[in-house]
């Protein structure tokens, strides 16, 4: 009894021991597609090379490449010729794996507005900047689909908002858009609307403002694209507050069941990533009771109605995100857990990473953020946790002198203190993701001279002073300061 109950412990440990070396593996693998510059269909070997080059188990590299995979990096093609071959990601799974997130923290209306007006009138005005006839097309049509609505067909989904940051041409300020989009098409489907001439009020009054920000975009002009845009996310959250019942957080609606979106044709794989969409959504939909059953093994095959062998992929997806993780024997079942930031903020950043952003499209979106974010925390700044903060705050330690690596942690735990203090989980995860394909870039960027103890003195002081700007609650003053010092650092650290 003590015996089997021992083997049962040992092998736990071997399969935890197996999954992390198949994670480590699988991060290579990445890593090593980025470093050769993503080239689609090329072939990374077949699968005993790799088993070779990594020196692991074929249980353990196929745990690998279920990952690499699962983040659409490369797909095995078997048979002769055949291969691990890079291929082309979108942003499905990572857009998902930060929606499931963002429902577990349960984002308010508050923040999903403030994020909205924090980005979307810089995809406005970018758009304007850069606008072109394609560009034009394809508002244009996107606005000609919203006159075809009727009252009795479905509410159109908000597409102009994903096609308009889609012209800013900045594919991460694209992506983040869609996040928000997805986020507030889920207050929508439960909002109550008391008629039906009141739905199709809200749809043309939205219709008539997307109308303007095109002409705005069209024409070039850019202020006016931004003052629009922002006006209109005003309004469209304005209407969901009033329409939401409780004005409660997407993750905080109430459980319904609801039919499996799992479409029995498509490949194995393909089949795991929609069930544990779905599976994640559910949780989330239930009120995301960490330690609780969702439902066994045998419960879940058939409400689901899926095969254990796509339900094991699934699960395994799951416990890659840290949604839930499968606890065998009595007293068993997938288990709710608490979901970690890191694979969604891993996950989005790979994808980026494909998408290839410019220093300048990560640097304006960070800076959008920053700038909110310090006059947030100058409205916070009685509050007791930001007042610690500030008081914390105290010039360099000058043991420190001179160690560049400590002051560049220094440096993240300003700006992600601030973010933090700012208090709007969206905008913090968006500065989180940021700050780590800013550090995938540099660390991948060798040659650049390290900070010198001036440089380290010099973004010390601006801290101080941007804290000082704060403390005296002089909102336009922090700001300043913080953009000064954003411009400064910009071509170092962050
Ligand atoms: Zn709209
Ligand atoms: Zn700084």
């Amino acid at each position: 009894m003590l015996e089997s109950g021992c083997r049962r412990a040992q092998l736990s440990v071997a399969v935890g021991q197996a999954d992390k070396l198949a994670a480590k593996v699988a991060r290579d693998i990445e890593a090593d597609v980025v470093r050769r510059g993503w080239p689609v269909g090329e072939s990374l070997g077949s699968e005993q090379a790799l088993q070779q080059r990594f020196r692991v188990s074929r249980s353990v590299l196929r745990e690998a490449v279920r990952l690499v995979e699962h983040h659409q990096v490369a797909r095995m093609r078997r048979g002769p010729g055949g291969g691990l071959l890079v291929c082309e990601p979108d942003a499905g799974p990572a857009t998902r794996a930060v929606v499931i997130y963002l429902e577990y923290l349960g984002t308010t209306p508050g923040d999903l507005l403030n994020a909205r007006r924090v980005l979307e009138p810089l995809a406005a005005s970018l758009a304007a900047e850069c606008i072109d006839e394609a560009g034009i097309a394809r508002l244009r049509a996107v606005l000609r689909a919203e006159e075809r609505w009727r009252p009795g067909l479905p509410a159109p989904r908000d597409e102009f908002h994903v096609a308009l940051a889609e012209r800013s041409k900045n594919p991460v300020l694209q992506l983040f858009v869609d996040v928000l989009i997805r986020l507030t098409a889920r207050y929508a489907r439960t909002a109550r609307t008391d008629s039906a001439s009141e739905a199709v009020e809200a749809v043309e009054h939205m219709h008539g403002d997307h109308c303007e920000i095109v002409a705005a975009v069209t024409a070039g002009d850019v202020a006016r694209a931004k003052t629009l845009s922002d006006r209109h996310v005003e309004r469209v959250t304005a209407w969901l507050q009033q329409h939401h019942p409780g004005g409660a957080g997407p993750g905080a609606r109430a459980g319904r069941p609801r039919a499996p979106r799992v479409d029995p044709e498509a490949p194995r794989g393909k089949l795991a990533e929609g069930l544990a969409a779905t599976i994640g959504d559910d949780i989330a939909a239930s009120g995301w009771h960490v330690g609780s059953v969702f439902g066994t093994e045998a419960a879940l095959l058939e409400r689901y109605g899926v095969s254990r062998a796509v339900l094991r992929e699934a699960v395994r997806l799951l416990e890659h995100h840290s949604i839930a993780r499968m606890r065998r024997g009595p007293g068993g079942g997938l288990i709710v857990t608490t979901p970690q930031p890191q694979a969604s903020i891993d996950t989005i950043a790979l994808y980026l990473q494909y998408r290839k952003p410019s220093r300048e499209d990560l640097r304006c979106i960070r800076d959008a953020i920053e700038i909110d974010n310090v006059a947030r925390v100058v409205q916070r700044r009685t509050d007791p946790e930001v007042a610690a903060f500030l008081n914390t705050r105290s010039g360099i330690d000058h043991q420190a002198a001179g160690d560049a690596g400590r002051a560049a942690v220094e440096e993240f735990r300003f700006h992600v203190g601030l973010a933090h203090l700012a208090g709007n989980a969206l905008l913090d995860l968006f500065l989180r993701i940021i700050v780590e394909l800013f550090r995938r870039h540099w660390s991948s960027n060798t040659g650049r001279p390290p900070p010198t103890w001036d440089d380290v003195v010099a973004v010390d002081h601006a801290h101080l002073r941007i804290l000082q700007a704060v403390a005296a609650g002089d909102d336009s003053l922090a700001r300043y300061r913080l953009r000064r010092h954003l411009d400064a650092a910009a071509s170092r650290w962050l």
